[in-house]
């Protein structure tokens, strides 16, 4: 079987086999890793390890800190305002989809003001906004956008720059939840980086925050003690008990990444193979179709409809007899959405591309 599911994602399988391995015994200890207090120096190694990992992968300089901290990403649509407003401002957003929508919609309810500094709206999510359409706020205290839209299948082909209209710069913070460790990236142009891990990371619930540190002292004083970027920092993110065996399986990918896959740059290639792939096969057919302008496809998630909605059924009924699992597009676009997250082998891909054109010769 193949799981083509947006979120909570397949993990590698590798990395279950070796979490199975070690389930009831964690290396001799005669403990799970589920049972070990996060205090533990066994666990500790582990938390540690894990961060050591994602830094080298990601090549996150030394003045960014690395938060495994729990809530979702949506969570952090109220954490980030609540770290970064202490000095009043305006948060500032690009709107390209549901995702960002949430965002903005999060930081509204909480404190009110809010300014779009660009939207896709007009061209219905199809394309992201270009550079020189972007304009922040003379106040603005933070500018956030999505790196991929998960439901709309829209990502964007470059880092924003984010400055007021005099010039000054304010942190760019984004939410990679679908996109970070699809490739590699430059850490170095963001002040806050934060995702849900259950796409490319691990289990859901966790979320992985990356900081610049000169941003831990931007909070609110109001703000819930168990949301601040320095609290959780400077106790190393076990402010209360983390979600430790989340934690360890991350751990376990980001070592599957960097030592089974050989690095993002690797990985890199791996996912653009697949997309690549697929977006031809769609583009092929006279079936399959996808509204998103070129550079703007999502590498993680393929959206597509078929020209005729009479088959959504069959054809989700027939994929799935044939392995080929969770294709339905999200409910509130329809049609299908085949996410080819870096756990995707490129063998389903394949798979996939033959269901889809065997299905076309049948139905089409
Ligand atoms: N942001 C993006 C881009 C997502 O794809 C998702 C979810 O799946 C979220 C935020 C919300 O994540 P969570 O369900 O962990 O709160």
């Amino acid at each position: 079987h193949y799981n083509f599911c947006a979120g909570p994602a397949a993990l590698p399988t590798l990395v279950l086999e070796r979490a199975r391995d070690e389930l009831l015994d964690y290396q001799g200890r005669g403990l799970s890793v589920m049972e070990m207090s996060h205090r533990s120096e066994a666990f500790v190694a582990i938390a540690e390890r894990a961060e050591a990992d994602l830094r080298e992968l990601l090549a996150i300089p030394d003045h960014y800190r690395v938060l495994f901290t729990q809530g979702g990403a949506s969570l952090q649509f109220a954490a980030v305002p609540y770290n970064l407003l202490g000095a009043g401002g305006t948060p500032n957003f690009l709107h390209t989809g549901i995702w960002g929508k949430k965002a903005i919609s999060e930081a509204r309810h909480l404190f009110g003001a809010v300014h779009l500094a660009a939207s896709s709206e007009e061209n219905g999510h199809s394309a992201v906004p270009r550079q020189e359409d972007i304009v922040l706020s003379e106040d603005a205290a933070y500018l956030h956008y999505t790196a991929n839209e998960t439901i709309g299948g829209l990502e964007f082909d470059y880092i924003p720059e984010a400055r007021r209209p005099d010039g000054t710069p304010v942190p760019l913070v984004c939410d990679m939840s679908s996109s970070l460790l699809s490739g590699p990236l430059d850490v170095s142009r963001f002040g806050v980086i934060y995702a849900g891990a259950q796409k490319n990371i691990g289990p859901a619930g966790l979320v992985v925050v990356i900081v610049r540190d000169d941003l831990l002292d931007q909070a609110r004083g109001d703000m819930p003690s168990l949301f601040g970027y320095k609290t959780l920092s400077e106790a190393g993110s076990m402010v209360n008990t983390p979600a430790t065996y989340s934690w360890y399986l991350a751990g376990r990918v980001f070592d599957w990444l960097q030592r089974d896959i050989g690095g993002l740059a690797a990985m890199d290639a791996i996912n653009t193979r697949k997309a690549a792939r697929l977006y031809a096969a769609i583009d092929g057919s006279g079936l399959y179709a996808n509204p998103i302008t070129l550079r703007n496809r999502s590498r993680m998630n393929v959206p597509f409809v078929l020209a005729d909605p009479g088959l959504d059924r069959p054809f989700l009924e027939e994929a799935e007899a044939a392995g080929l699992l969770n294709l339905k597009g999200h409910r509130s676009v329809g049609g299908m959405r085949a996410s080819l997250y870096n756990a995707v082998p490129e063998a389903a891909v394949e798979a996939l591309i033959d269901f889809m054109a065997d299905f076309e010769k049948r139905h089409g």
